[in-house]
């Protein structure tokens, strides 16, 4: 039986968020070492040799030091260790008086009901098998959008130049459906055929409620 009073966490940090429109903020970032997909531009090291198992005291005890009001929960995908994070949330959220900030890739939908409560600013992310070269979730997306119905969601897509027509209409008619900011990352390097321009213009056909937003940690070299 899974250990939910324990975890490996690559690595936690103090940093100024980097991406979407909480960008500029200083957030603290706990990276958790699980993931449930293997996009081909991932440059996150998996492997726990690397890690250090936290309970969940243990963490409390470094985040309640930390000057800084948000702890974004990133990975990997957080959500794969939601059993912890629910004990860990259930015993001290309020304790801490930081926001809690989700940085998921969208999928996970019921173990995101587990942990909804706690949460309150989500960074869904929507992988495109254009990107990522992992199969397109749309339908488990639709299910983890209505699983956070009364939070603060918006949802990011990192781009490039194979971004499909189809892909286009089918996120920002979503994002349109349920009123979400739609964030526009362009995959970084960018690629000298990638027109963002037009990518922006053929989303903007179809939903004004979007925002381009490049990755700044890359070039401000900010972890
Ligand atoms: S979802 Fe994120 S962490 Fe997981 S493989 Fe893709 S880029 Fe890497």
């Amino acid at each position: 039986m899974q250990n939910i009073s324990s975890t490996y966490i690559k690595e936690i940090f103090t940093s100024i968020q980097g991406e979407g429109p909480y960008i500029g903020q200083k957030h603290i970032f706990v990276r958790f070492c699980k993931c449930n997909l293997a996009c081909k531009f991932c440059d996150t090291d998996f492997d726990i040799k690397n890690a250090k198992k936290y309970s969940i005291d243990e963490l409390y005890e470094i985040l309640s030091s930390i000057n800084a009001d948000i702890i974004s929960f990133t990975g990997g995908e957080p959500l794969l260790d939601c059993d912890f994070l629910e004990a860990f949330l259930k015993k001290y959220k309020n304790k801490l008086n930081k926001k809690i900030y989700l940085e998921t890739n969208g999928i996970c939908f019921l173990e995101l009901e587990k942990i909804i409560d706690y949460i309150d600013i989500i960074s869904m992310d929507i992988k495109l098998k254009s990107a990522t070269g992992q199969e397109n979730n749309f339908s488990k997306n639709e299910e983890f959008i209505k699983t956070a119905s009364n939070k603060e969601l918006f949802i990011k897509i990192v781009f490039d130049e194979n971004i499909l027509d189809k892909e286009i209409i089918k996120t920002s008619t979503l994002a349109k459906k349920y009123n979400l900011k739609l964030i526009l990352q362009p995959k970084m390097p960018i690629d000298k055929n990638l027109d963002i321009e037009k990518v922006f213009e053929k989303f903007y056909l179809n939903y004004h409620n979007i925002f381009l937003i490049p990755q700044t940690h890359k070039f401000l070299n900010l972890a």
